[in-house]
């Protein structure tokens, strides 16, 4: 498989293309950057709990570590692959140059199902694959984190297993950690609230306040999506729609969000067999009249084929890449006003780097602390990328990236290139 060949990939070269014309960036910067730094691919043999063992692909992309060692997710998914993985570790290159952070673009994987594994057969998952791929990441070299299908406990083996390796502790090796093992507070949140942050300042740009009668779909039920939606809920809001792989649920006059969650943990059950909602499916919830949509969950799901049934004025994309270039371009034409992901779920990635520096520092923050540093890093990036969009006419999406890439250019320019 060629690294260039998915669609997630090919929009992210088109994002790069545009932003790259718009924003008048050096042609040499823009070729550098269309191509990862480095790859690997691994094979994961797992001992299952019946005694057979399965091999599962796993892959680590390091895009581009010009302002510093990379950092990026580890997937845990069934569509991983490396053209994927390559994909979403350009992004985090981008969303960590956007918002003024001294570290590199870099994304991990494995091509699994984590749903259909025992907690065994995870563990040992995980513990593999953190070996196979131990001596291409560290502190200094590259910090992964939770994706999708993975947590605090997975970083938790992550960071035994190199440890071990090593002979001593080496929490800084990756984020989003349990607080037990040097993690960050407000880390697990940090996404979901960056959202909601994002969410504010596009009211604030369009003249709105947010109140009983915002109402809020979301794509998703998961670490971003259940933060976000808590957050708008305080705020007053309304959350009519949150959905997982099984389908949607939908209340006109707003969902229990904490109840939901609260049912899912002590159930272990998917959204479909929630009792005390209507049940609709995730196209239903795409096409809600809502005034904020948010696809939380995964990359692909506003495409051309769904993009005319949108009513949402405002899109948040708190997933990486879940709206394609081919529905941004109708989105824009339509006047929707897009918060685009490398800017609006960096609230992960910012509060990561918060608990780099604290473990590096062995000094810990509190939370008010955290937060604040939360808002006011976003804020400025947003700020920044409105003010780009306004400058170089051009839509927040494209306003991001050109943003992003100034950052690049002047820091791959004043390095130059080896040999
Ligand atoms: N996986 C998250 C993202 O896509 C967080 C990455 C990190 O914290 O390093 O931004």
């Amino acid at each position: 498989m060629s690294v260039t060949e998915s669609p997630l990939y090919q929009d992210a070269l088109f994002q790069l293309e545009l932003a790259g014309s718009t924003g008048g960036i050096d042609q040499n910067i823009l070729e550098r950057l269309k191509h990862p730094k480095r790859a690997v691919q691994i094979s994961v043999p797992v001992r299952l709990d019946d005694g057979t063992v399965k091999t599962f692909e796993g892959y680590r992309v390091q895009h581009n570590m010009t302002l510093g060692p990379g950092k990026g997710g580890i997937r845990f998914h069934p569509h991983v692959s490396l053209s994927e993985t390559a994909a979403l570790a350009m992004l985090m290159t981008f969303k960590c140059a956007l918002v003024g952070l001294p570290l590199g673009g870099a994304k991990g994987g494995v091509k699994v199902d984590p749903n259909l594994l025992s907690r065994q057969e995870l563990q040992s998952l995980t513990r593999r694959y953190a070996t196979e791929i131990a001596y291409f990441v560290g502190p200094d070299k590259d910090i992964p984190a939770p994706d999708i299908g993975t947590d605090g406990q997975t970083m938790a083996w992550f960071m035994d297993t190199y440890s071990q390796i090593y002979g001593y502790a080496i929490p800084g090796v990756v984020t989003g950690k349990p607080i037990a093992i040097g993690g960050s507070l407000g880390r697990n949140e940090s996404t979901g609230k960056g959202v909601a942050f994002c969410i504010n300042f596009a009211y604030e740009k369009m003249g709105k306040k947010i109140n009983q009668d915002t109402k809020v779909a979301i794509h998703g039920f998961g670490k971003v999506a259940i933060p976000a939606a808590l957050d708008l809920m305080e705020q007053g809001a309304k959350i009519v729609a949150v959905s997982d792989f099984t389908g949607a649920l939908y209340n006109a006059k707003g969902l229990d969000i904490n109840k939901i969650v609260t049912w899912a943990q002590t159930s272990r059950k998917f959204l479909n067999e929630y009792p005390d909602a209507d049940h609709i499916t995730n196209d239903q919830l795409l096409a809600l009249d809502v005034d904020i949509l948010i696809p939380a969950a995964i990359d692909g799901v506003i495409t051309k084929d769904n993009v005319n049934t949108i009513k949402a004025k405002l899109i948040a994309e708190g997933a990486n890449g879940p709206v394609t270039k081919e529905a941004v371009k109708v989105l824009n034409e339509k006047g929707v006003f897009i918060i685009p992901d490398i800017l609006c779920n960096a609230g992960g990635v910012i509060v990561s780097y918060f608990e780099w520096v604290q473990g590096l520092q062995n000094f810990f923050w509190n939370l008010e602390e955290i937060n604040t540093k939360l808002e006011s890093i976003m804020r400025n990036a947003f700020n920044r990328v409105h003010a780009v969009s306004q400058s170089h006419r051009c839509d927040m999406k494209t306003a991001a990236m050109v943003a992003s890439l100034q950052r690049l250019e002047s820091a791959m320019k004043v390095r130059g290139m080896w040999p």
